[in-house]
């Protein structure tokens, strides 16, 4: 069976200093409970500034798959004159292994259009790196009933990339469902509207293209925390949580992540 996922998003959060602590804190904790967190996919997303740090710390793991590292952002373009950006290359040559694609902060704050994550995609892809593609309905259009239109246009990407990487991208591909309105407000999406969402999400995963043999990921992310991790995890169409704000304290994201562990 696949491991299951939990991926901590620290945001633009953290310095040199707080970091160390948090991925010394996280390494002591994983020795201590290493039987159990074999169990899951741990994966943490510092700030690109610091995978520098972050990759000397994780090499003190005995296997380099316990606590895997990976970027919150990639560039578009393969290289060249893109002032401010970071290609996958450069994220691979720090041991990235997971990239978001489409974070909704992202596509607010940076623009980031269906175009431009298509070719993030594609760079994350072209680099051997498994993207995890976010998807998610806001508020307003919650409420006007539109989630299914929202995900379905965020969804059409892989159309094309289906026909170019026919034998990667099913492969390596993983989704997040963060409703936007769930994100960072401490109102999770409830066990049903999960459910429900993600089993819609995996048949129109099959309607772009992933091949019926194929099970691809879905995570769920918005105001995880150990408090709801196991409730959300119950769920059968829900292979992992990406995690913001609890994935900052080490202590809690420790925790969560065995919570995750125990329902595997
Ligand atoms: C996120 O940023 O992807 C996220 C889910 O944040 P939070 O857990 O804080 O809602």
């Amino acid at each position: 069976m696949d491991k299951k996922w939990v991926i901590g998003n620290w945001k633009m959060h953290g310095s040199l200093a707080s970091n160390a602590l948090r991925i010394e804190a996280l390494l002591a904790g994983y020795a201590v409970y290493a039987a159990q967190l074999e169990r899951v996919s741990m994966v943490v997303l510092p700030p690109l500034v610091y995978l520098g740090q972050m990759q000397e710390k994780l090499k003190a793991q005995k296997d380099q798959e316990n606590i895997q590292l990976g970027a919150q952002l990639v560039a578009a373009a393969e290289q060249g004159a893109y002032t401010g950006q970071c290609s996958a290359a450069m994220l691979r040559e720090f041991s990235v292994s997971i990239v978001l694609v489409g974070h909704s902060e992202c596509r607010q704050y940076l623009g980031f259009d269906a175009s431009a994550l298509g070719l993030q995609l594609r760079q994350v892809l072209l680099q051997g790196m498994r993207p995890v593609l976010c998807i998610g309905e806001g508020a307003a259009e919650r409420r006007s009933g539109r989630t299914q239109e929202i995900l379905w246009a965020q969804l059409d990407v892989l159309k094309a990339l289906g026909q170019e990487f026919a034998a990667t991208l099913w492969e390596r591909l993983i989704v997040a469902y963060e409703p936007v309105w769930a994100i960072g407000t401490g109102d999770s999406a409830t066990p049903e509207y999960i459910q429900q969402i993600h089993e819609w999400i995996q048949q129109q995963l099959g309607v772009v293209g992933k091949p019926p043999e194929v099970r691809v990921p879905v995570l769920y992310g918005g105001s995880v925390s150990a408090a709801n991790v196991r409730a959300i995890m119950a769920l059968a169409a829900v292979s992992g949580v990406l995690v913001g704000g609890a994935s900052l304290q080490a202590d809690g994201f420790l925790e969560l992540s065995r919570c995750v562990a125990e329902t595997q």
